[in-house]
């Protein structure tokens, strides 16, 4: 069964009540099925749950979506997890989905390759004796519980892996064996002689690297001696392994950091090692200096809580402010430990032990409280300008937090440390207006310049589907690159308000979508997940009967391509739902009036951008052009409120 089959399981064949009824208590009211709803605080039953249209939806806080969705939020897990704990209530077996991915002859073969290096180097590790990897082991303190549990290997100095393969009697198994061992970068190819082959990792202590569900897709190694280099050699990037999409141990840690509702994110896989070790179970690794927006969201669904144990390096720092920028853009302030004069926590850890590192983790500070403090130079200035140039740093500092209290307290404490005699009032104010004018920034730069960002494709490991990859890399690499050096706009547009209202009115009059005139609808569309979503339900209501619409369009929208918000949006309106039958006419001024709305949100967008562009402006020249443009929008504005009425 595939785990699309799986989700259609669920959602045709269990009830909504059964699967909610499993942690709320439901009452029956008239017709319908009502309980407290838990996303609020809600004194009334709130919330409705509708087993024929299998969706819930809370008339209070908007909160809405089906049996998945539900589980998602309420459990804070991701898709595939909610998918296990429904499996496991409901006695389903979740296990049997796994065995979809066969028709992939390719990632078939590396899962193979992977489990059997894996099985290569652990063999070699247990039934050898071999002294720089016992010394290992025992200098960093692991017993074999552990090693056997990472499965930590060793490559001795000569070519195993090679010679393994080579043993393949059948030709052409062979052949697609070696090629795809290449392609992972477990071997290489011998410079000198095209036909001959080496092993990758030699001399070597080996990690495996998995998935977030636990599958091999890569290994880490570590030198035995100091003259091999480098030091640490990773496998590299390819179809099965992204650095950037892995954290390390996940599937290991993330049970604990949902009990304990917290999240250790160390640097490096020793890292992980050592403090998963020292009963610090909750601990993550990130395989570089960012994560991946599909590690992001994976962490982020188990826990607000995250502390960044990062190396005590230059790097590290730069790392710790990196994620912490990443993690703020979600609204999450993240705990910052450090560990100076060790260079990192599992240094740490040998040197001081884990009661310390506990005590540590008790008493950190916001990462933000270090950054701020950064900028406050030991002797306070004493000149106005240079003290408003510190404050404004700062205001740069924590806007991805936008307005969140944590940003606003934060400047206003700062203000104050500078000797600034200014009201807290009018500090929050000129804050305020400063995140207006990036927000307003960000508007048009993804609206004239450059295109947002891809929604990456999360990580699957194995599970990784060609079509989702080929719809990612046809997005302009180069965007990509100019979005990622540029941390200010380097995230996904949300949708803004008359985007949302437009885009719940079509959700419930679908016979809007297949009018030609919605084409000139969708220019005026700026986010992305809202074009996305209407061009695919464009092409789905053509091909389904009005009685499947509900539970097609629940299903469309239930996938990782869409953010909570538009999930969130759609049900809700989903769940309002009547067939609505339109005619021409009424159907043509409804398609108009939205393009209307549409286009007032831009021409309103683009009046706040050339004022500021006033604020900014000396020369008077510009100034005229700026007037003139201004007058020409409002009489553009004036011109399409005409229309309205
Ligand atoms: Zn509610």
């Amino acid at each position: 069964m595939s785990l699309d089959e799986l989700k259609n399981k669920i959602k045709e064949e269990i009830p909504i009540s059964s699967v909610i009824g499993n942690y709320l208590s439901i009452k029956k009211s008239g017709s319908s099925l009502i309980s407290l709803c838990p996303f609020h605080s809600d004194s009334k039953p709130s919330m409705h749950i509708n087993d024929s249209k299998k969706m819930f939806k809370c008339f209070a806080c908007d909160a809405a979506g089906d049996a998945i969705g539900f589980v998602m939020k309420y459990k804070s897990l991701d898709f595939v997890d909610a998918l296990k704990e429904i499996c496991q209530s409901q006695g389903l077996n979740f296990e049997s989905y796994q065995e979809e991915k066969k028709s992939n002859p390719r990632a078939e073969m590396a899962k193979k390759i992977l489990a059997l290096a894996t099985k290569l180097y652990r063999k070699t590790a247990t039934t050898h004796k071999f002294p720089p990897y016992d010394d290992f082991i025992k200098k960093r303190g692991l017993n074999e519980e552990i090693a056997s549990l990472y499965n930590l290997g060793f490559a001795q100095a000569k070519n195993s892996l090679c010679d393994y393969l080579s043993s393949i009697k059948d030709d052409s198994e062979r052949i697609k064996a070696f090629d795809t061992a290449l392609e992972l970068g477990l071997i290489k190819k011998d410079r000198y002689n095209e036909k001959a082959h080496y092993d990758t990792f030699r001399e070597r202590i080996i990690f495996p690297i998995w998935d977030q569900i636990g599958h091999v897709i890569g290994f880490t190694s570590r030198v035995i001696r100091d003259d091999q280099k480098p030091k640490y050699l990773n496998s590299i990037d390819s179809f099965v392994f992204n650095k950037k999409n892995i954290l390390y141990g996940f599937h290991l840690a993330k049970n604990a950091i949902r009990e304990k509702d917290a999240a250790i994110l160390v640097e490096g896989n020793m890292d992980q090692v050592a403090l998963y070790n020292n009963g610090f179970h909750n601990t993550v690794a990130v395989m570089g200096v960012a994560l991946g927006a599909p590690s992001l969201e994976r962490l982020t669904a188990l826990t607000k809580n995250i502390f960044l144990a990062l190396d005590s390096d230059n790097a590290g720092f730069l790392a710790m402010e990196r994620i912490n920028r990443q993690l703020a853009e979600k609204g999450i302030v993240a705990k910052y430990i450090e560990f100076s004069p060790q260079k990192d926590p599992d240094e740490f850890l040998q040197a001081q032990g884990a009661l310390a590192l506990q005590t540590k983790i008790e008493n950190a500070v916001a990462a933000y409280d270090i950054l701020l403090d950064r900028i406050i130079p030991e002797k306070l200035p004493e000149v106005l300008d240079r003290k408003l140039e510190i404050l404004n740093k700062a205001f740069e500092l924590v806007s991805p937090l936008r307005t969140h209290l944590a940003a606003t307290e934060r400047v206003v404490n700062l203000a104050k440390r500078l000797g600034l005699k200014s009201e807290p009032g009018q500090i929050v104010k000129n804050y305020q207006e400063f995140i207006e004018k990036i927000e307003a920034k960000e508007k048009t730069a993804a609206r004239f310049n450059l295109k947002t960002p891809p929604i990456e494709s999360p990580s699957h490991g194995f599970e990784s589907d060609e079509n989702e990859l080929s719809e990612t890399l046809m997005i302009d690499q180069n965007s990509e690159l100019k979005l990622q050096e540029n941390n200010l706009i380097a995230f996904k547009i949300p949708m803004n308000k008359t985007e949302k209202l437009i885009l719940q009115e079509l959700v419930q009059l679908p016979s809007l979508l297949s009018e030609e005139k919605m084409l000139e609808l969708l220019d005026f569309v700026t986010c992305d997940e809202v074009k996305k979503y209407i061009g695919k339900v464009k092409k789905i209501i053509l091909e389904i009967d009005e009685s499947e619409y509900v539970s097609v369009i629940s299903n469309v929208i239930n996938s990782t391509d869409y953010s909570s918000d538009l999930r969130e949006a759609v049900s809700s309106a989903l769940f309002k739902y009547k067939v609505r039958e339109l005619d021409n006419k009424t159907k043509s001024r409804l398609i108009s009036d939205m393009k209307t709305k549409l286009q007032m949100e831009q021409l309103k967008i683009k009046k706040e951008v050339i004022k500021k562009q006033q604020q900014e402006c000396s020369a008077e020249e510009e100034m005229t052009e700026l007037l003139n443009a201004l007058s020409e929008i409002e009489k553009q504005l004036q011109a399409l409120k005409k229309t309205r009425r």
